[in-house]
């Protein structure tokens, strides 16, 4: 027997709640269901009058409750969690039916499962979902994997629940098979990590350097918004300077412990960028700085190292260098995203998953962390050259980079000499620099390998493989 609920998710804390909300505002029925019964009842109980809720306290129940075929949304603790509810659940389903993962899945573990329930006929849908608690409830940025087949199911329901872009476009398309979702997923949380870093470098710049307080950064931030940096990230960062904490009257910024915490997306970007040879060093600084302000020990054993202290501006000076981070954190951002961008190519490429790197732009555009007007740049550099080589290959952001450049190696050339750790910005700058270089020191290191272990190199001159008889008593 078929039930009615169109929907159905499993896993119902703040994510699961939210999105089980999302789907009953938009009209669809959905079943619920949660480990501890507890939280099924809560939701019913406070929400129940937004929509068309069945709660249920069985797996089979559940199950039961979902029309044919089923779709149900997996919102649990991504790992052995998620494993354990599909052991749960895939023996109660048939040919056909969807499971929709909607946590932060490792896309390894994604491929795998897709694998698995493929071989009894299930649909598994690794999909990325971004926007936090939020999101979930208001319309996030949805990044679905998985067959052709179950988006065509599946496609106009999260079209419905997603945010929508400023031209009302919902953010929200089929990313390619298996894992490609939450690939995309994991490679918005590391752009992610980077914007921030960024976002802190530039605000740790106005602080020593220009000398302005958290409200006035907290202004200058607000002014940024109104420009080519307008983004969810930059307005956040300006509210949270601007906030005062009740219980001791200081800035908020203040008086938080300067350690800062990850859960793991971001370390995956790198890790994945190692193993598919893309660099990505702005991300890899962003998750490396976190990595340095959580080493307490380590920092309090190295206060007593000496360096220069940033000399502090004047306030025309200030004002003009405010403008100067500007173009910084712009200039960086371009490159951030442009490896970013690239590790997503090279997963594509390397998965055989062939995504449109315009259309991911596309959907980041609402609902998710990073969503900014920028991104509408990133999607019109993609639909003009779909086999664009880096987006650095753009002519509008190469011309942006050329016009931002001078004030660019400014700033990190100030942040050098003042002693301020800037490894995000210095890192963007290195790359832009490596990319444009003539002749880069690769020729040395391949010298020395062929010196130290027969590794041979080849020559700009002619084709093939050479070694050097080295001479000496090695
Ligand atoms: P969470 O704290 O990651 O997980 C709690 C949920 O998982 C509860 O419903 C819990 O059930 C269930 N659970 C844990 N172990 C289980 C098991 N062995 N069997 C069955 N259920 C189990 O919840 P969340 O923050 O809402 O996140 C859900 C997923 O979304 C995660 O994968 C997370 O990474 C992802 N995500 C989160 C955010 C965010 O902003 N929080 C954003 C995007 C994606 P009980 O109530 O019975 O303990």
């Amino acid at each position: 027997m078929s039930g009615t609920a169109q929907i159905g998710v499993t896993g119902l804390a703040v994510m699961g709640r939210n999105l089980a909300r999302n789907f009953a505002r938009n009209g669809y029925t959905v079943a619920l269901h949660n480990r501890t019964v507890a939280r099924t009842r809560e939701l019913v109980e406070e929400f129940g009058d937004e929509g068309d809720f069945i709660a249920t306290e069985s797996a089979q129940d559940f199950v039961a409750a979902l029309e044919r075929p089923r779709r149900l949304v997996v919102m649990v603790k991504a790992g052995e969690a998620t494993d354990a509810v599909i052991a749960e659940f895939a023996p109660l389903l048939e040919t056909g039916d969807v499971i929709i993962d909607g946590g932060n899945a490792h896309f390894e573990d994604t491929r795998r499962r897709e694998r698995e329930l493929r071989e009894q006929g299930i649909h598994f849908v690794g999909t990325g979902i971004s926007g936090g608690e939020e999101g979930a409830l208001e319309g996030p940025s949805i990044m679905p994997g998985g067959s052709e087949e179950s988006y065509d199911s599946l496609g106009p329901m999260l079209e419905k629940i997603s945010a929508k872009a400023k031209d009302g476009a919902p953010c929200v398309t089929h990313i390619g098979p298996d894992g490609a979702g939450h690939f995309v997923k994991m490679t918005h949380n590391g752009i992610e990590y980077a914007d921030m870093q960024l976002i802190g470098e530039a605000y740790q710049l106005l602080r020593d350097v220009a000398g302005y307080s958290p409200a006035q950064i907290a202004d200058i931030f607000r002014t940024w918004n109104t420009g080519r940096l307008d983004s969810y990230l930059i307005e956040i960062t300006a509210e949270v300077l601007s906030h005062v904490d009740a219980s001791t009257g200081e800035p908020f910024v203040d008086v938080v412990l300067d350690q800062a915490e990850q859960k793991g997306t971001g370390r995956w970007t790198v890790q994945i960028a190692l193993d598919l040879g893309v660099p990505v060093s702005a991300i890899a600084e962003a998750v490396f700085a976190r990595s340095v302000s959580g080493h307490a020990d380590l920092r309090d054993a190295s206060r007593h190292l000496t360096g220069p202290t940033a000399r502090r501006l004047g306030a025309d000076e200030a004002a003009a260098f405010a403008d100067q981070v500007e173009q910084a954190l712009y200039a960086s951002k371009i490159v951030a995203y442009t490896q970013g961008f690239h590790e997503i190519a090279a997963g594509s490429e390397r998965y055989d998953w062939n995504i449109d790197l315009g259309e991911v732009a596309s959907i980041w555009r609402g609902g998710c962390i990073i969503r900014a007007a920028f991104l509408d740049r990133i999607t019109s550099a993609y639909e003009a050259r779909p086999r664009l080589p880096s987006l650095l290959a753009d002519k509008s952001f190469a011309e942006e980079i050329a016009a931002a450049q001078g004030d660019w190696r400014t700033v990190i050339a100030t942040a050098v000499t003042g002693g301020v750790p800037t490894p995000a910005f210095a890192a963007t700058l290195a790359y832009y620099d490596s990319l444009r270089a003539e002749r880069l020191p690769a020729a040395l290191t391949q010298g020395q390998r062929d010196y130290f272990g027969a590794h041979t190199y080849h020559r700009t001159d002619r084709e093939g493989t050479f070694h050097t008889l080295w001479g000496g008593d090695r």
